[in-house]
C-alpha cells in the first residue's frame, strides 16, 4: 500500500529527500561492494605469492614455478587494477546522482517554502547547499569501500593465524588501540565539526551580504562594520577547523603508527616463531604483510567516523530546513482554471514571522472583478503586505484571503501566481536577456504579446534602441540597466499573457513624471475589464482607480470612490483646521 510505504520511510533513521536518492543507488553500491571484496581477495593473494617465492623458489632455485607463479600473478595484477578503477567509477557515479538529486530536492523546497516560517538569511541558505558536498563525500567515498574491507579484516587476522599462529595476536594487539582512540576523540570531534560549519555558514553569510549589495556597502561606508565581522567570522572557522584537523590528525596518525607496529611487531615476534621452527621465512614476511593490512582498514574507519560528524551535522542542517512545510495545500491542491478576479480579505489578522506587532488587524474589504482600487496610506500601513498576502506570498495569520471565493491557501501557489501579474517593489532581474526575464520560460507567450506588453509599459522604448535589442544579456540582478528601465522590464513581465488581475505596488516609483502620465494613458486601456490592484504614493496614479482603500496602521480607516474620499479627507481637513482654530 503506497501510503503505508510513505510513512515508514518517513519513520526511517533517514529523511525521504537522502533516503530515496541512497535507495536509487544501491545497484551501484552492490557492484562497489562487490569489487571491494575481490580486492581483498587479491590482496590476501599477493601476500601468499610471497610466501611461495621465499619458501618454495628461493632455497630451490625453482624459475619454472616462478614464471608460473608470475604470470599467475599479472593476471591477478591486471584484475586488481581494473576492479579499483571501476571500484573508483561506480563510487563516482553514485555521488554524481546524490549531489544532482539531492541538490534537485533542496532548490525545489527552496522554491517551494513559506516565507512565513522565518527569512533565512541568504548566505546561510547558500551555505547549506553547499553542505551537500559533505553529505556526498560522505556517502559516495571511501565510505562504502571501508565497509567491505572490515570484515575482510577479520579474514587477514584468520589467515595469518593459520600461517603464523599466535603472532595473530600482535595486529589484533593494536586494533583496541585504534578504535578507542577513535571513540575517544568523538565526542570533541562531534562538537568541533558543528563549530566548523556554523563558522562556515557565518562567513558565508557575510560574504553573499556584502557581495549582494556591494554599492550600498561602499556608498554608506559599511566596510569597516562588514570588515569586522568578516574577521570575527574567519578568525572563528579557522579557528574551529584547525582544531578539527588537529584531532583529526592524531587519531589517524596513531592509525598510522599501529600499522607501522604491527607490521614490525610480527617481524619481531616472528624471529622467535622462526627460531622455535613453528613459522618459515616466506610465513614470517605474509604475515607481516597481512598485519599491515589489519590495520589500515581500522585507520580509514577512525578517518571516516571524523567525516561521520561532519556529515551528521551537514545532515541536521539540511534536514531541519528540509522539515519547513512548504507553501500550497498539503495536497495537489486546486488547480487554477481561470480567474474571473474577485479578490476578498476577510477578518484577516496578519504578523510577520518574528514581529511584536501586528503588520494587517481585521482587515475587511471585498474587491468585485474588474475593479480598479487604490490603495494609500502613510509609509508601514501594510499596504505592501495586503499586496504580498494577495499573491499568497504569506498566508494570513488568521482570517481569509480569498480569490474568486477560494481561499488562497487551497490553491497551488504556482498556478494562482500564473494567472496574477504581480509587479512589487523589489525590481530584481535576473542574468539572461531581457527577452528570458520578460517571458521567464512561459512557452505559451507569442512574440508579439511580448512586444505589445512592452509597449504599454513602455520598455520597448529603450530596449528597441538597445542594438541588441530583446536579446541585450544583463548582468547579476539586471544592475546594468537604471531603476526606471529596470521597473518598466519588471512591468511588461507582470502584464504579460493579460492575467486578469494585476497587484502592482509602487509601479511608477523609478519614473519622471512625463512618463508616468503616458504610461498612465496606457495602463488605463490596459486595464479595462480587468481587476487592478495598485499600491500608491501618488496622487497622480489615483486616477487610474475607481475605487481607494486607505489603510493606517494595519487597518482600513476608508474605503470608497475617490470622490467619497476626498470629501472626507476634505472634511476631516476643515475639521482639524477649526479645531486649531479654536485653541488660538
Ligand atoms: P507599507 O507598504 O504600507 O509601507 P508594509 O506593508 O511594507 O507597509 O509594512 C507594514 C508593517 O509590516 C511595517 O510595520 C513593517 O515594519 C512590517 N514589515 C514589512 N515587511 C516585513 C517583513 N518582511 N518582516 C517583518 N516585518 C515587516
Amino acid at each position: 500500500m503506497p501510503a503505508g510505504t510513505k510513512i515508514e520511510e518517513q519513520k526511517g533513521w533517514l529523511a525521504d529527500w537522502l533516503a530515496t536518492p541512497l535507495r536509487r543507488n544501491r545497484p551501484l553500491y552492490l557492484k562497489v561492494g562487490l569489487a571491494a571484496a575481490l580486492i581483498n581477495i587479491f590482496a590476501l593473494v599477493t601476500a601468499l605469492f610471497t610466501m611461495t617465492v621465499y619458501d618454495r623458489v628461493v632455497p630451490s632455485n625453482a624459475t619454472d614455478s616462478l614464471i608460473a607463479l608470475t604470470i599467475g600473478l599479472v593476471l591477478v595484477l591486471i584484475f586488481d587494477f581494473g576492479l579499483k578503477l571501476l571500484r573508483a567509477y561506480f563510487v563516482d557515479v553514485a555521488g554524481a546522482r546524490i549531489d544532482r538529486d539531492i541538490g534537485r530536492s533542496i532548490f525545489d523546497h527552496i522554491l517551494t517554502m513559506r516565507l512565513d516560517q522565518g527569512r533565512h538569511s541568504t548566505g546561510g541558505l547558500s551555505g547549506l547547499v553547499r553542505e551537500i558536498d559533505t553529505l556526498r563525500d560522505f556517502f559516495a567515498s571511501a565510505t562504502i569501500t571501508a565497509l567491505v574491507d572490515l570484515p575482510f579484516t577479520l579474514i587477514t587476522l584468520a589467515v595469518i593465524a593459520l600461517i603464523g599462529g599466535w603472532l595473530v595476536f600482535v595486529p589484533m594487539a593494536m586494533i583496541p588501540l585504534v578504535i578507542l582512540v577513535a571513540l575517544a576523540t568523538q565526542p570533541l570531534m562531534r562538537k568541533l565539526s558543528s563549530e566548523t560549519l556554523g563558522g562556515a555558514l557565518g562567513k558565508q553569510s557575510v560574504l553573499v551580504e556584502t557581495i549582494g549589495s556591494l554599492e550600498t556597502v561602499k556608498s554608506a561606508n559599511a566596510g569597516s562594520v562588514l570588515s569586522s565581522r568578516w574577521d570575527s567570522a574567519v578568525t572563528g572557522h579557522a579557528g574551529a577547523s584547525l582544531r578539527q584537523r588537529i584531532v583529526s590528525n592524531v587519531s589517524i596518525t596513531i592509525a598510522g603508527t599501529a600499522q607501522t607496529m604491527a607490521y614490525t611487531g610480527v617481524v619481531i615476534f616472528g624471529v622467535f616463531a622462526i627460531a622455535n621452527q613453528s613459522l618459515t621465512l616466506g610465513g614470517l614476511i605474509a604475515c607481516s604483510i597481512l598485519a599491515g593490512r589489519v590495520v589500515a582498514p581500522l585507520g580509514t574507519i577512525a578517518h571516516l567516523l571524523t567525516r561521520l560528524n561532519a556529515a551528521r551535522t551537514a545532515y541536521r542542517q539540511i534536514n531541519s530546513f528540509m522539515e519547513q512545510p512548504v507553501e500550497g495545500p498539503s495536497g495537489t491542491g486546486m488547480g487554477v482554471r481561470q480567474l474571473d478576479g474577485a479578490i476578498e480579505f476577510r477578518n484577516v489578522d496578519f504578523r510577520y514571522p518574528g514581529a511584536p506587532e501586528l503588520a494587517l488587524s481585521n482587515v475587511n474589504f471585498r474587491i468585485e472583478k474588474g475593479e480598479h482600487v487604490a490603495l494609500i496610506g502613510p509609509i508601514g500601513s501594510g499596504k505592501s503586505t495586503i499586496a504580498r498576502l494577495m499573491i499568497g506570498l504569506y498566508p494570513p495569520s488568521s482570517g481569509l484571503v480569498l480569490v474568486d471565493g477560494t481561499d488562497v491557501r487551497q490553491l497551488s501557489p504556482t498556478e494562482l501566481r500564473s494567472k496574477m501579474g504581480a509587479l512589487l517593489q523589489d525590481n530584481v532581474l535576473l542574468t539572461g536577456s531581457i527577452r528570458e526575464n520578460i517571458l521567464l520560460g512561459r512557452k505559451e507567450v507569442e512574440e508579439e504579446e511580448m512586444v505589445r506588453a512592452c509597449k504599454v509599459s513602455l520598455a520597448h522604448d529603450f530596449i528597441s534602441r538597445f542594438p541588441s535589442g530583446y536579446d541585450l544579456e544583463l548582468a547579476d540582478r539586471g544592475e546594468s540597466l537604471s531603476g526606471g528601465q529596470r521597473q518598466s522590464i519588471a512591468m511588461a513581465r507582470s502584464l504579460v499573457g493579460r492575467p486578469p488581475i494585476i497587484i502592482m505596488d509602487e509601479p511608477t516609483s523609478s519614473v519622471d513624471a512625463d512618463t508616468e502620465r503616458r504610461l498612465m494613458n496606457n495602463l488605463r486601456e490596459e486595464f479595462e475589464g480587468r481587476t487592478l490592484v495598485i499600491v500608491t504614493h501618488r496622487p497622480s496614479l489615483l486616477r487610474l482607480a475607481d475605487r481607494i482603500i486607505m489603510m493606517a496602521n494595519g487597518r482600513v480607516v476608508m474605503d470608497g470612490s475617490p470622490e467619497t474620499i476626498r470629501n472626507q479627507v476634505a472634511d476631516i481637513r476643515s475639521a482639524m483646521r477649526g479645531r486649531d482654530g479654536q485653541a488660538a
